[in-house]
């Protein structure tokens, strides 16, 4: 599995009961910064194609200003933050956006892509 993309860190599965639904739902929890990746939809997926998923969905493509890493991150605002994606150069680049984890990725990934 790809390391989490906020740290760098060892990233683990692991299984909760979702007690609203009574369903068994999935989720990716890094080791080290113990960030919880709980806003990808894994419900009902065996645990191989999770692990392809997060593979897949977790790339963050480099800095189009600059070429440097770029990284997910949270931007607090209050007592709420929203995901945007940073610049590990220059902070100056980022984008950041109202929805998922996912949808953030996504999004900064169509971008640099951009043809
Ligand atoms: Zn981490
Ligand atoms: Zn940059």
């Amino acid at each position: 599995m790809r390391p989490c993309p906020f740290c760098g860190g060892k990233v683990e599965l692991r299984d909760k009961l979702d007690k609203g639904y009574g369903d068994e739902t999935s989720f990716i929890h890094c080791t080290k910064c113990h960030m919880w990746f709980e806003k990808f939809d894994y419900r009902a997926m065996s645990h191989e194609s999770i692990i392809e998923e997060w593979n897949r969905r977790i790339e963050v493509k480099p800095c189009p200003f600059c070429g440097a890493k770029a990284t997910l991150q949270p931007f607090y605002c209050g007592l709420s933050y929203n995901w945007g994606v940073v610049c590990t150069e220059t902070f100056a680049h980022h984008m950041t956006f109202g929805g998922t984890q996912e949808e953030v990725i996504k999004e900064w990934n169509r971008r640099v892509k951009d043809d």
